[in-house]
């Protein structure tokens, strides 16, 4: 008898701490700034390995930061996973996120952890990426219009129409465009080559990776986007191939941030932790589909993901291209010069 009130009390006991420890992992609330697959597949994989419910957002890198401002007094996330790394470098700034080490730092390359120490320790490199022209070959080839090797060529007329692009105000890789080009060429010069650019443009959508998109469907001829992304819908299936130009490209530091006054900081540090180890990184690619440069050393460079030790790229200047009054000037000129032409 006794023994039977003994077990039933250890049973009960134990039932207690399976449901106590279950509510005890708690939620994370993560807004996600790359693909939607890759987004889902972090969340998912996330949450089977910590039992942390996750509740995730996916937005453009612009868009997320909008989101995060105009929530900066009672923020409802906890952690922003991806997108370029100029507006976590400008969330930084305006102290909507919060300083964090990790005990994964040491496995990091060494850009990833320069984005921290640049960010006052707030946020960290998560992949890298170059910008470059995709294209749908099957349509430039029906067309007769030879791809674009230099950032130079686009201007050409035989490119009217045929080129599609991001909104840098929705779009952190329609932001690392413009950068590329106002370090390539100076300002005034970036500003006057996209206003002739114009006439080629298509459209300015959305995401960044809506042209890449247009072009695996045949909707558009060319891209700007990352070149990573061209290799995907490659990949795919679709009739995609990349080049990168030929004067020289910028490139990302696709990052992650916890933002001030998480709720769940403590399922905030072990996302983190988390989405820094060699297996999670490993998910982008495994399962997204996703073929960027991971920031942990351990984890391999997706096979035929663009090798950007082979890519001419510019020295771009993170520190002030993140900072947000530039950030700022930047697209409000945009939109003055470039985004209002007919
Ligand atoms: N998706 C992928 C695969 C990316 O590499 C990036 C850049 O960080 C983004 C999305 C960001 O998209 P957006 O330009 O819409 O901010």
């Amino acid at each position: 008898m006794r023994l039977q009130h003994a077990a039933a009390a250890l049973i009960a006991a134990g039932c207690a701490f399976a449901a106590n420890d279950a509510a005890a992992q708690g939620t994370l609330n993560l807004y996600c700034s790359v693909q939607v697959e890759w987004c889902q597949a972090i969340a998912t994989n996330f949450q089977r390995d910590t039992g942390i419910r996750v509740n995730m957002t996916q937005r453009g890198s612009g868009e997320s930061l909008a989101a995060i401002r105009a929530e900066g007094q009672n923020p409802r996330a906890d952690v922003w996973f991806g997108g370029t790394g100029d507006p976590h470098l400008a969330a930084a700034e305006e102290n909507l996120t919060q300083a964090y080490e990790s005990p994964n730092n040491a496995q990091l390359q060494p850009w990833a952890l320069r984005q921290w120490e640049q960010s006052g320790r707030r946020a960290i490199g998560v992949y890298a990426g170059a910008v470059g022209f995709g294209y749908n070959t099957e349509l430039l080839q029906r067309k007769g219009i030879e791809p674009p090797r230099c950032w130079s060529d686009l201007t050409d007329p035989r490119f009217r129409g045929e080129i599609q692009v991001a909104n840098p105000n929705s779009s952190g890789t329609a932001y690392v465009i413009i950068a590329t080009l106002v370090q390539l060429m100076g300002e005034d010069q970036a500003f006057d080559y996209m206003r002739r650019l114009h006439p080629n443009i298509n459209s300015y959508a959305r995401s960044g990776t809506g042209p890449i998109k247009a072009v695996a469907r045949g909707e558009t001829g060319i891209s700007l986007s990352f070149v990573h992304d061209a290799v995907t819908e490659r990949n795919a299936g679709f009739p995609v191939s990349y080049t990168t130009p030929c004067e020289g490209t910028g490139y990302e530091i696709g990052s992650m941030s916890i933002l001030r006054g998480a709720r769940n900081l403590t399922q905030a540090r072990r996302f983190y932790d988390w989405a820094l180890t060699a297996p999670a990184q490993r998910l982008g690619f495994e399962a997204g589909g996703q073929l960027q440069t991971p920031s942990n050393r351990s984890a391999p460079l997706p096979p035929n993901a663009p090798d950007l030790s082979q890519i001419r790229l510019i020295e771009y200047d993170f520190a002030k291209y993140g900072r947000a009054a530039e950030r700022r000037r930047l697209i409000e000129r945009w939109d003055r010069e470039v985004g209002s032409l007919p």
